[in-house]
């Protein structure tokens, strides 16, 4: 390999009216590279390199970075149009236009040389002026297609960014920030959308209303914050009790939770209501004499299109109501509605 003296030695593609001409001619004469460098000498915008051992053409090439490559057909040890089908299978080269050099001027020669991915052909040696011209009109096209390239990389990855932001922000309008359950909006869009859905399909949907026992009177004595801290701990037990998939848990407001279990009959749903409740008891946050409990109220239906959301948490409610009123720490099913 050999370059021009002071030719700049590291190319960035230019802005849009700023073109430059990276040159690599890949021919075994030296004559041939001294007649084309002698040609090219005094085009300010032309950088020139060539290479006379077709062997490191394409390492050359990946390092000096042409935006077009002239091409001589016949060198010893390989074929032209084997070094342009390894351009194209290069990563760094793939999309370099090749001019194909040859002395060689049949029409068959030529078409072999384009489908070998070749995108011009000059009989050697060719007039100064339309090699010049050529060289020009595939550089532009080249440095053209690699800033739409680059462009459109940017663009796709901001797109990516912009994506994953809509989607983190999704996700935080849907989740209570002290427990991160489902917050009450998220409860309420997927209850509709669930309900719409059981309506359809005729499958089972069950509710718990789920409520802290007694627990104004854990804050007067013990703090809001230490209230909170209750309220977190209660909500990691429903989490984890209500993790099967299509399952929600969520916060109600206040000290007040709902889980939505799909395709789960009142008895199954009763039995998960209890085993939260123990879960808590097994907590044992100490209030007052006793201990943190909740209560629980269970509703299972079969939505009709008589009925709404409204009918199913007014009836956990109403369970709920006579858990409180039975005692607390405990659970009570409701018949289910339809
Ligand atoms: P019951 O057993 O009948 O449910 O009695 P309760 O005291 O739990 O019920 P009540 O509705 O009278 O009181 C609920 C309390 O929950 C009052 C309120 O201060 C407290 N609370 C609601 N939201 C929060 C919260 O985010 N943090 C804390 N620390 N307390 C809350
Ligand atoms: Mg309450
Ligand atoms: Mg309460």
């Amino acid at each position: 390999m050999s370059s021009e003296p002071g030719a700049a030695s590291t190319f960035l593609p230019p802005l849009s009216d700023n073109y430059l001409s990276m040159v690599l001619l890949v021919d075994d004469q030296v004559l041939i590279c001294e007649a084309v460098r002698r040609a090219l000498l005094g085009e300010s915008d032309i950088d020139f390199h060539y290479c006379t051992a077709p062997l490191e053409a394409v390492r050359t090439a990946e390092e000096i970075k042409p935006t077009v490559i002239l091409q001589d057909l016949v060198m010893p040890g390989i074929d032209g149009l084997e070094l342009v089908r390894q351009y194209r299978a290069t990563q760094a080269t793939h999309a370099v236009p090749v001019i194909v050099l040859s002395t060689k001027d049949e029409p068959s020669t030529k078409s072999d040389a384009f489908r070998a991915g070749a995108n011009d052909y000059l009989v050697k040696l060719p007039d100064r002026v339309e090699l010049i011209a050529r060289i020009r009109y595939h550089s532009r096209a080249y440095l053209d297609h690699v800033q739409r390239d680059a462009a459109y990389t940017a663009l796709r990855e901001s797109q990516r960014q912009l994506l994953n932001a809509n989607l983190e922000l999704q996700r935080l309008t849907r989740i209570d920030g002290l427990t991160s359950l489902g917050n009450r909006r998220y409860f309420d869009e997927y209850m509709q959308a669930e309900w719409r859905r059981a309506q359809r399909t005729r499958a089972t949907m069950s509710l718990l209303m789920i409520d802290v026992d007694n627990f104004k009177r854990y804050n007067d004595a013990y703090g809001h914050l230490a209230g909170d801290e209750v309220l977190k701990q209660v909500a990691g037990v429903i989490q984890t009790g209500a993790g099967r998939a299509g399952d929600l848990a969520a916060r109600f407001g206040g000290e007040e939770f709902v889980v939505v279990l799909l395709d789960a009959p009142l008895e199954a749903a009763g039995a998960i209501a209890e085993r939260l409740v123990q879960q808590v008891r097994d907590l044992a946050i100490p209030h007052g004499a006793g201990r943190v409990t909740i209560s629980a109220g269970v509703a299972s239906a079969v939505p009709s299109d008589a009925t709404s959301p409204d009918d199913a948490i007014n009836a956990a409610d109403i369970a709920l109501f006579r858990a409180k009123a039975a005692g607390r720490d405990r659970v009570e099913l409701n018949v289910a509605i339809a």
